[in-house]
């Protein structure tokens, strides 16, 4: 079958206290591990524990003699091979020379000194991947990675921030930077809640935003609304009646 999860045809199959099955082994060793995930995803109820096994033979039939219990993972294998294969996942090792280290910081600056390979910091801290299948880059490579012109012509990437030079891993994490970090147009804003075609522009700091409701909306330019600040509406009608209710 195919897996509900990564939507990949299931080499390995992991099956639930609930009786469900329909998540790959893969999927389900990410879930508990990387996201401390333990419900179903079909039926949302905990599984303590979950039954990893190989799809070809998939129910086992027969003795199951060599299970092997992962008491961390509250996981069940169905054979040694499969134990260690998923074990592996979660160790520290480099895919050059395969040496292994107890941290990934360990790991980042051996693969750094020793063979000019990196990895993405981003990736590491927002993708819910295990190390060993996280990727690393030469400096050409990284690049790459980071701007997402890998000539595919596809956005991908890591978003830069224009205003900082930050990159941001993706879309979300930069919107809700700018909207922490830097200054929006609350009146555009609030018109892209009823129209998403709305451009909203961010601004370096509060005199360039002051410029844009001057030129885009209307201010407020009492004395007492210039020191609050921020009071710009979007239509004259609007302005009007805060002059009338407040001046
Ligand atoms: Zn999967
Ligand atoms: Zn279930
Ligand atoms: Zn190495
Ligand atoms: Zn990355
Ligand atoms: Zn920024
Ligand atoms: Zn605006
Ligand atoms: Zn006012």
């Amino acid at each position: 079958g195919t897996c509900m999860c990564c939507c990949e045809p299931m080499e390995t199959v992991a099956l639930s206290l609930c009786g469900h099955h329909s998540v790959c082994g893969l999927c389900s060793y990410r879930l508990r591990v990387l996201l401390n995930q333990t419900q179903c995803i079909f039926c949302q109820q905990i599984s303590e524990s979950v039954f990893i096994a190989d799809s070809r033979d998939f129910p086992p039939q027969g003795p199951m003699d060599h299970v092997v219990w992962d008491n961390q993972t509250k996981v069940c294998f169905e054979t040694e091979e499969l134990a260690s294969r998923f074990r592996a996942l979660t160790v520290a090792k480099c895919t050059t020379c395969e040496e292994t280290f107890n941290t990934v910081k360990q790991l980042q600056s051996h693969t750094r000194t020793c063979h000019r390979l990196r990895y993405c910091w981003l990736c590491l801290e927002n993708r819910k991947i295990f190390i060993s299948e996280q990727a690393t880059y030469d400096q050409q490579q990284f690049r790459v990675h980071l701007t997402g012109r890998d000539g595919s012509g596809l956005k991908s990437g890591h978003p830069l921030c224009k205003m900082c030079w930050r990159r941001f891993y993706d879309d979300t994490q930069l919107i809700y930077h700018m909207s922490q970090d830097h200054f929006a147009c609350h009146v555009c804003q609030r018109r892209r809640e009823d129209d998403d075609r709305q451009q909203v522009e961010f601004f370096q700091n509060y005199e360039q935003l002051f410029a844009h409701f001057r030129s885009e909306h209307y201010v407020c330019e009492e004395r007492s609304c210039m020191d609050l600040r921020f009071i710009a509406f979007g239509t004259e009608l609007e302005l009007f009646s805060h002059m009338s209710s407040e001046h």
